[in-house]
């Protein structure tokens, strides 16, 4: 496969944090990958709920799921636009390592509970477990991966969080781009995540196929579908509107970022990542249409009683969990709290609740409210 000269190429590589012979029979960006589907984090992604919870129902998406659709969707797109597609689909499928139970509950839960000891956020934690988490390579702390899919990993962060993460950080102080790569992956995680809560709102009974005729984006492919395919059921229906909406937005991004590669021509990857602007883009257009879609979710998907019930129910599991065993670190299985114990000794109590948060953190959805049983039901025995 014949690269772009602005796309990523492995034997250019920035490296690893530990160095390592080069892999044999794979690039070092095949690698990366394979570490992160071997690892235990993305094992956990089948059990952490997306926006529904896990135990709502086997069709909804779960983290896992949602991490290869983004990478499905991207790998395609790389491949379209001659970038690295091994690199991109490393950063898809460690995108979202980082995530707690209970999605983005979970994670606003844990956060609050952290803000006296540096916060929490789901991206810098995906950065965590590959860095130090994990834990089985003997010669080494966590995958070891190459800079550029840790860069990927990287979204955002805070000036104050860049300082000290040295070169990866650089680019939130300077005001440069990751690869374009990572732009992909960033993107194809927006496609992946509007079309999967659309589908996953209307099988819950949220929202309707007819209501998002209002938006614009979903009006030409519902209109096209009504008139090819006047007598498709339903369920035909909506999976017919859902994948054109992919593509229109997946042929959008694809467009924009070609007119703008035309327009720009980096020489290399370096020169693509000192724009001060992302080169992977959607279309303006495209780009305020994806956004009222967003909206739409936000206002009647994630915010629908239904599933803020369960949101709020969720940050009280994670809460409950953060204090008593922050209280008690002899609550907590004994690899937490040696990590419980080094954390304090190193950085005190700051240390000791960023190990609490890591122990919750990789929790899945069941393995918390277990836990939440064992802590607070004294009934439940184990
Ligand atoms: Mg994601």
């Amino acid at each position: 496969m014949q690269l772009a000269p602005w796309a990523s190429d492995s034997t250019h590589t920035r490296g690893r944090r530990y160095p390592e012979d080069a892999p044999s029979g794979r690039s070092d960006y095949q690698r990366d990958r394979d570490r992160i589907v071997h690892s235990g984090a993305f094992r956990r992604l089948e059990y952490k709920t997306q926006v529904f919870l896990n135990h709502e129902g086997d069709w909804f998406r779960t983290r896992l799921t949602h991490s290869l659709e983004v990478a499905q969707i991207a790998r395609s797109l790389a491949r379209s636009l001659s970038l690295n597609e091994d690199l991109v689909e490393a950063i898809c499928l460690a995108h979202d390592l980082g995530h707690t139970p209970f999605g983005h509950a979970g994670q606003d839960a844990l956060n609050q509970c952290m803000r006296d000891y540096g916060g929490f956020e789901h991206n810098l934690q995906s950065l965590r477990v590959v860095d130090e988490l994990e834990d089985k390579y003997a010669d080494f702390r966590g995958l070891n991966l190459t800079f550029e899919t840790r860069e990927g990993i990287l979204k955002h962060c805070s000036k104050a969080r860049a300082r000290e993460l040295g070169d990866l950080g650089r680019r939130f102080l300077d005001g440069t781009q990751p690869s374009l790569e990572a732009q992909l992956a960033n993107l194809a995680d927006e496609i992946a995540y509007n079309n999967h809560d659309i589908d996953d709102g209307i099988r819950a009974g949220l929202i309707s196929l007819d209501e998002l005729e209002a938006l614009p984006l979903v009006a030409k492919p519902l209109a096209a579908v009504r008139s090819r395919h006047p007598d498709a059921t339903p369920r035909q229906r909506q999976h017919e509107v859902i994948r054109r909406l992919i593509t229109l937005l997946v042929d959008d991004l694809r467009a924009a970022t070609e007119a703008r590669l035309a327009e720009v021509a980096p020489a290399d990857a370096d020169a693509a990542r000192a724009q001060s602007r992302p080169i992977v883009a959607f279309s303006n257009e495209m780009r305020a249409q994806a956004t009222e879609l967003k909206r739409f979710l936000y206002r009647r998907v994630y915010r629908h009683h239904r599933v803020y019930r369960m949101t709020r129910k969720a940050q009280r599991v994670v809460r409950d969990l953060f204090e008593v065993l922050l209280d008690d670190p002899l609550l907590l299985p004994p690899e937490h709290q040696a990590r419980a114990a080094a954390g304090r000794e190193a950085e005190g109590d700051a240390g000791s609740a960023r190990a609490v948060a890591d122990y919750i953190a990789g929790m899945t959805d069941r393995y918390a409210l277990h836990a939440h049983g064992s802590l607070f039901n004294l009934r439940q025995v184990d």
